[in-house]
């Protein structure tokens, strides 16, 4: 068979040649010396390790005529393996081997893997994956945090061990086809019998679904209340278990998948204890954090891609930068970008030092705008990227490169934008009256 790469040759690879040190987080002054250190050891990873994987994987996007699945599902599995082995999957068992706290670390990771950097070693970009990093803050935080705050001992044992430390794959289920944002009308069933539960229902767009060896599974007990369940898929082969890929047009390599539970049997062991939501929103700040980070991370890579092209291409006999439309939001956008990493920065620390603001409100409020903040400005750099692209932004060749339409899912991923933006709204005109102002409207009627 003759395999067929789409890219077309006359398109030249867009080279980012030009240092910005705006753009460089190792540069940026409000991290400090541990955190620089941290971050440029990781750079040097990414750079060595894991820059030849993400070519594989972006060179598999244009053999269209080829079944790629199964090769990109061997290089995920393959760099979360590597990402293991360095500490940089799950932060949550390693905290005694770093000076940098566990959360600014997961956020540093999430930036450094979704932006990459311009070395300076090879002179040329490196560009991260935003997909791949979706894989790691699935199973490294999404399922190892609730497993941890919620297992006995030997839960932890079984269940966690073998992913936070040995950097097994895992997911966390919790989106159905009838309960997206509005998670409370989860409907999956997880019928207590003897000494089983099984579990009955369908869930949708769950990350690293098909390649999981371990999810953590959202449903209703038999009493109505909601609950979390470790599934141990005995490497996609367990009994009743579905999995199939959902096909997206942007995050190709995170694995976005449809399951389906057939009346799975599952020992009573494997139950978690406490609430479902409790299991599941006790981490929300720091999701929401590593989310923020990883669209920050994203929002550099494309403010580098619109500066590299708008100083290449030229139209009307002049270099695109020298059109005021064009530069203005890229200048716009990196001033913005540098504020939103101050706040991300300030945020991670804060809860590493004081982990008990983790249990905050306003905390979980704040964060919850930085994400809002943060994914909005990644989709928006996008839309000014692909839009300094021309006719370009339109092909595989280029948005894969680029990464073009990763951020259009991260405004649905970890809650949609909209629903957070609504109650943000919402608590804001709460509005109490004191007691004079309501006596004020009661009518007054003589008698
Ligand atoms: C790439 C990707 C990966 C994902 N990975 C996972 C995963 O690993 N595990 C998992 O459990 N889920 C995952 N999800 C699912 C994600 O959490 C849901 O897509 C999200 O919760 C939205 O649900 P929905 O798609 O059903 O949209 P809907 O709930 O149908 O919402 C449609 C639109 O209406 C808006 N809307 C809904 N309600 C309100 C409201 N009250 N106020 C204002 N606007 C509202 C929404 O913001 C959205 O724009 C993933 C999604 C994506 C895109």
């Amino acid at each position: 068979m003759i395999i067929m790469d789409t890219r077309i040759r006359e398109f030249e690879k867009i080279k980012i040649q030009k240092y910005i040190p705006e753009l460089d987080l190792l540069n940026n002054p409000v991290l400090n010396a541990q955190e620089k250190e941290f971050l440029a050891e990781l750079y040097g990873f990414i750079e060595k390790e894991l820059d030849p994987e993400f070519r594989k994987l972006e060179d598999l996007n244009y053999l269209v005529e080829e079944p790629t699945q199964d090769k990109k599902r061997d290089i995920v599995i393959n760099i979360m393996k590597r990402l293991s082995d360095k500490g940089y999957y799950s932060t949550i068992l390693n905290t005694d081997e770093y000076e940098v706290g566990r959360i600014t670390r997961n956020a540093l990771i999430a930036y450094a893997i979704c932006g990459g950097r311009w070395s300076e070693y090879s002179e040329r970009y490196i560009a991260g994956n935003y997909s791949v990093e979706m894989g790691r803050l699935s199973g490294g935080t999404l399922y190892c945090n609730p497993v941890n705050y919620a297992s006995n001992d030997a839960q932890k044992e079984k269940f966690l061990i073998p992913v936070a430390r040995e950097g097994k794959i895992a997911a966390s289920a919790m989106t159905e086809f009838n309960a997206g944002s509005d998670i409370f009308r989860m409907e999956l069933a997880l019928q207590e019998r003897n000494d089983n539960i099984v579990a009955k229902g369908k869930k949708l767009f769950i990350t690293n679904g098909m390649i999981a060896d371990f999810i953590i599974l959202y449903g209703r007990l038999n009493n109505g209340q909601l609950a979390a369940v470790v599934v141990d898929t005995e490497e996609q082969q367990l009994k009743n278990f579905r999995s199939t890929r959902v096909r997206t047009y942007g995050m190709t390599d995170a694995f976005v998948s449809r399951l389906i539970f057939d009346r799975v049997e599952l020992p009573k062991e494997n139950l978690l204890q406490g609430h479902g939501l409790d299991i599941a929103f006790h981490q929300l700040t720091e999701e929401r954090l590593v989310i923020s980070a990883e669209a920050l991370g994203d929002t550099m890579k494309k403010l580098l891609y619109s500066h590299a092209y708008a100083l290449q291409r030229r139209q009307f006999e002049q270099r695109l930068h020298q059109f005021q439309v064009i530069r203005f939001p890229i200048s716009q956008k990196i001033r913005e970008l540098n504020l939103l990493i101050s706040a991300m920065i300030q945020y991670v620390r804060q809860l590493d030092k004081h982990p008990e603001l983790a249990g905050s409100k306003l905390m979980a409020a704040n964060t919850m705008g930085l994400k809002i903040s943060s994914t909005e400005l990644g989709f928006e750099s996008s839309i000014h990227c692909f839009r300094t692209m021309g006719g370009r932004g339109f092909t595989r060749q280029y948005a894969n490169e680029i990464g073009l339409f990763d951020p259009f899912c991260m405004i649905h991923g970890g809650g949609s934008n909209y629903v957070l933006e609504d109650s943000e709204s919402r608590r804001f005109f709460k509005y109490k009256p004191p007691r004079r102002e309501i006596e004020d409207t009661i009518p007054k009627v003589d008698y």
